[in-house]
């Protein structure tokens, strides 16, 4: 373990990091702060009220320590700052307490009410600070302070010996790049905000161009491969098609023909199926698994979660049994023997088609003859896992499946190594989903429109965030609403909760309760978010919703609104309404998420949560879109040259691809 060796780190903090996923000192100085604190004391006499400062101060008084509540404690004193005494109240720092001392030299930061002559302190440190300081600011947890993370990585990059440099020499020369250990450096401790923006640019270069050299190696790969052609009876596929309980809407029928003409060509099919939520990707693929099966071969889909699988299973076993193929399911929580059955019956070439989830992935699963891999919601599948199913089989067909309308801006750089088949339209009998943003006062109101949902028989779900514990952001959480909710329908109402941290099984029974219509109101973090159906919920309430991009609103959204129930969303918020009333406006997923990727804002709470291709440690596509276009550009032209040759390229290309 090599983080053993920077200094302060016991096993009990080693636990820590690694839950930030930092299992190296590699991780530990590319794990990049997120923001910084600014330090530089002013004169009270001369600042802005509501704008946090840093001041120097002496203690006055003896400090008061009072107890609010069990775990709500306050401090309040007065310092002389300047010419200015002032009163000082800071909340839960009992732990100071001992070292407030009458003449003690100390900095605060915190906000001024001059016509109260109070400074509500958020930050109290021992002595004064005598010139600016910038103060790197990290995601944490629970349990580890900022502090230890900034002391891990110092230590961290004294002690590793070689910092990879991926950005070519020609092209650091071109930008004026500086070194990568300077820039770590700097962003780790830097002097000056364009100290840090220069760091910054570089560091976001080399994740781009790294990132888009693999995309563009991808792709030129791809063009090389020779696949199967597949041999399939049309009138047999025909048959199948007209006799679906729906007709096919055109767009449906548009990425069928691209998927069956992928599957005949000797071609290796490589293909991202992109479709809005509810547009009815599972049939195009279900489909496509039939026409392999037909041609003799092996399929498999993989799903992100249980639930997914589960869903689809049902779905396509359901289409599929009556044709005489044979559909079965491999999730975590099966038991050994149903496993082991499986797993025999997939070798033996006694199923068709294998559904499942990153169970799929292990190693003792082997296919007789697997001729096509499907992925479902694939942007949470990252390009370093692009090649994994696909090993098990033998070049065979892959698709993509993804619910987030990527605009085709982003689309061409990050997906450019596939062919896309998009559906855009809904089938016909879906009613738009009537979209509110309300302020936080309005609740009153979507109570009202809830209680008269549940009324009707119908469900609800609510949504809240989750994110790191940091202490910055006033969030609704999950439990606190389940208590208002209970409150406000005077328990009448069955509610429950569902969150990422709980166990497979009582997440499932929980969805299945829901399901059957037992619970009224699901209230849930984000993992509700994928592919959920449950036609008879006809609400959706989500809170601190400006938290999230637009493009993951919608896809919130979709879970309402699955037939022809009139549906209804509603967007909680004091924040950012303008961006969020776009929802009120548009049902169409490519527009909202061209919208939002048109106004560049900053991180997405999904995209820093979740693991897959939208993730980068310092570049934002969408902050940083010129950077990445950049680096496309300057990546294909190295790639070109056939530099890629050296050790160190090598190795992270060959990371990505088991097909040589
Ligand atoms: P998604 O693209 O989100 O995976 P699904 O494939 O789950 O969408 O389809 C959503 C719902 O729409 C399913 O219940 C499916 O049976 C239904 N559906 C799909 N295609 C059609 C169609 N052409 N006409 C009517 N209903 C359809
Ligand atoms: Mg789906």
């Amino acid at each position: 373990m090599e983080l053993e060796k920077i200094k302060g780190l016991g096993p009990k903090s080693i636990v820590l990091f690694n839950k930030l996923n930092i299992y190296n000192l590699e991780d530990l100085i590319t794990y990049y702060p997120y923001r910084y604190n600014i330090y530089k004391p002013v004169d009270l006499n001369a600042v802005n009220e509501n704008t946090s400062v840093t001041i120097n101060a002496t203690i006055e008084t003896t400090p008061k320590l009072s107890y609010i509540k069990r775990n709500f404690n306050r401090l309040s004193f007065r310092v002389l700052t300047e010419d200015l005494l002032i009163n000082v109240t800071i909340f839960n720092r009992a732990f100071l307490y001992k070292n407030l001392d009458i003449g003690k030299e100390i900095m605060l930061v915190g906000k001024y009410t001059r016509s109260k002559n109070s400074f509500v302190a958020s930050e109290i440190k021992l002595g004064f600070l005598k010139e600016a300081k910038i103060e790197p600011v990290y995601h944490s947890i629970k349990g580890l302070k900022n502090i230890q993370i900034q002391n891990a990585i110092k230590d961290a990059i004294v002690k590793k010996e070689k910092i990879i440099d991926y950005i070519p020499t020609e092209l650091k020369e071109k930008y004026h790049f500086q070194e990568k250990a300077a820039s770590i450096n700097i962003i780790h401790s830097p002097k000056n905000t364009t100290e840090i923006k220069q760091a910054k640019l570089r560091l976001i270069y080399e994740e781009f161009f790294i990132f888009m050299l693999k995309i563009n190696y991808l792709k030129k790969k791809n063009k090389e491969i020779l696949g199967h052609s597949k041999h399939f009876e049309d009138d047999k596929l025909k048959f199948f098609i007209e006799n679906l309980p729906f007709k096919l809407t055109l767009d449906q029928e548009k990425a069928t023909q691209e998927c069956l003409e992928d599957l005949k060509s000797n071609k290796k099919m490589n293909r991202l199926l992109i479709g809005d939520v509810g547009s009815g990707k599972t049939i195009v693929a279900t489909i496509s698994m039939y026409a392999n099966f037909l041609s003799g071969y092996q399929s498999t889909l993989m799903a992100p979660t249980e639930i997914l699988a589960k869903q689809h299973y049902t779905t396509i076993k359901n289409l599929l049994s009556s044709h005489g193929v044979k559909v079965e399911i491999l999730i975590g929580s099966q038991k050994k023997s149903e496993r082991k059955r499986i797993i025999e019956n997939l070798f033996n070439g006694e199923i068709d088609i294998l559904i499942g989830t990153h169970a799929l992935i292990s190693e003792e699963v082997i296919f007789k003859k697997l001729g096509l891999v499907i992925t479902d919601e694939q942007h949470r599948f990252g390009v370093n896992q692009r090649g994994n199913l696909q090993n098990k089989g033998n070049m065979p067909d892959i698709i993509y499946m993804s619910a987030t309308p990527i605009p085709r801006t982003y689309a061409l750089t990050i997906y450019q190594d596939m062919d896309t088949s998009m559906i855009k339209t809904k089938p016909m009998g879906r009613k738009e989903i009537k979209t509110f943003v309300k302020k936080e006062s309005e609740l009153k109101s979507v109570l009202k429109s809830i209680l008269e949902q549940i009324k009707k028989g119908h469900q609800v779900y609510v949504v809240a965030p989750s994110i790191l514990e940091t202490e910055e952001r006033n969030l609704h959480d999950v439990n606190h609403l389940k208590e208002s909710f209970k409150m406000a329908f005077k328990n009448k109402v069955e509610i429950e909760i569902l969150h990422g941290k709980m166990k497979t099984l009582e997440k499932e029974e929980i969805m299945n309760r829901y399901k059957e219509g037992k619970t009224k109101i699901l209230i849930a973090t984000t993992v509700i978010e994928v592919g959920v159906d449950v036609k008879n919920a006809t609400t959706i309430v989500i809170f601190n919703a400006e938290l999230f991009g637009l493009a993951t609103l919608h896809q919130l959204r979709g879970r309402v609104g699955r037939n022809d129930l009139e549906s209804y969303c509603y967007l909680i918020s004091d924040h950012d309404t303008e961006r969020l009333k776009i929802m009120e406006t548009s049902n169409d997923g490519f527009y909202i998420s061209e919208q939002d990727f048109l106004m560049r804002r900053g991180g997405d709470l999904f995209g820093t949560k979740q693991s897959g291709d939208m993730v980068f440690k310092i570049g934002n596509l969408q902050q940083d879109y010129k950077i990445l276009l950049q680096a496309k550009e300057d990546s294909e032209m190295f790639l070109n040259n056939g530099c890629i040759l050296e050790e160190k390229y090598q190795k992270i290309l060959k990371s990505i691809t088991n097909i040589d």
